[in-house]
């Protein structure tokens, strides 16, 4: 059993990444799905103000993402995360040191996208294969057919690109009727596989402010989400650590 830390009501797992990829594939093995989301603080905070998605939360294994939260778990708990296991490089590090073969179905991004990714994606990990791919701007009848879709694609593990919350409810709803024994929400990662949005140099990134160069690129979508919702976030881990220690 892997260890967790209690983030702001979100049990997240406190492994290293090697250990994170060994769990996923013994659990795989053991014919019980996995569904698999990345905690950092925006999606903390949804999932405070969004309860189907807090609710949704609890069926995932969860991973952290970013730098809010090792500043929670440091100030909830004493203690900082193994590692730093993002999305955007953690699935496609899974992909290319699990000892598995997948079939994979990437559902999400604008029309296009997806298949730049999975051409992409079948470069960096070329033992597995792509199974099928679906644009993610579907209506909302039409999610369980996609869900279809994906069961008579074949695939078994499943790469969902909706946004938060979207993606882990997409999942929570659909996930297990497609057949697949993984499935993860991975945020803008076929954006960044397809080169449709450049990722922040390395020395940025190496100093956990990959936002901050997000934030850059489209301020009028994400001043919102970082720059009201990352004070929000320390506030209320702030809170909790007082509430604790009262
Ligand atoms: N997306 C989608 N359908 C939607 C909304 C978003 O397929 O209805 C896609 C969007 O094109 C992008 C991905 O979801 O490829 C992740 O969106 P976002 O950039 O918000 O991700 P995050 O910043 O949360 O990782």
């Amino acid at each position: 059993m892997a260890k967790t830390l209690d983030i702001l009501g979100v049990e997240v797992k406190a492994v290293t990444g090697a250990e994170a990829i060994r769990l996923i594939d013994t659990q795989c093995d053991r014919g019980i799905p996995v569904k698999l989301a990345y905690l950092n603080s925006h999606t903390s905070n949804t999932a405070a103000q969004d309860p189907t998605f807090a609710a949704a939360l609890r069926e995932f294994w969860v991973l952290n993402d970013g730098v809010g939260l090792d500043v929670a778990a440091t100030l909830l708990h004493g203690t900082r995360f193994p590692e730093n296991l993002n999305g955007t490089d953690f699935t496609v590090r899974y992909l290319q040191e699990t000892s598995r073969t997948w079939r994979i179905f990437l559902l999400g991004a604008k029309p296009g996208v997806a298949e730049l990714a999975g051409q992409h994606l079948a470069r960096l990990a070329s033992r597995h294969c792509i199974a099928g791919v679906q644009h993610g701007y579907f209506k909302p009848q039409d999610a369980g057919a996609i869900a279809n879709t994906v069961r008579d694609s074949g695939a078994d593990l499943i790469l969902v690109a909706l946004g938060n919350p979207q993606q882990e409810k997409w999942i929570a709803q659909y996930g297990e009727a497609t057949g697949a024994r993984l499935m993860v929400g991975v945020g803008a990662l076929f954006d960044f596989l397809s080169g449709n949005v450049s990722r922040a140099p390395e020395w940025i990134r190496a100093t956990r402010s990959e936002w901050v160069y997000r934030l850059a690129l489209e301020p009028r979508r994400l001043a919102r989400r970082y720059l009201l919702g990352n004070p929000y976030f320390l506030a209320r881990v702030l809170r909790k650590r007082l509430v604790a220690t009262s």
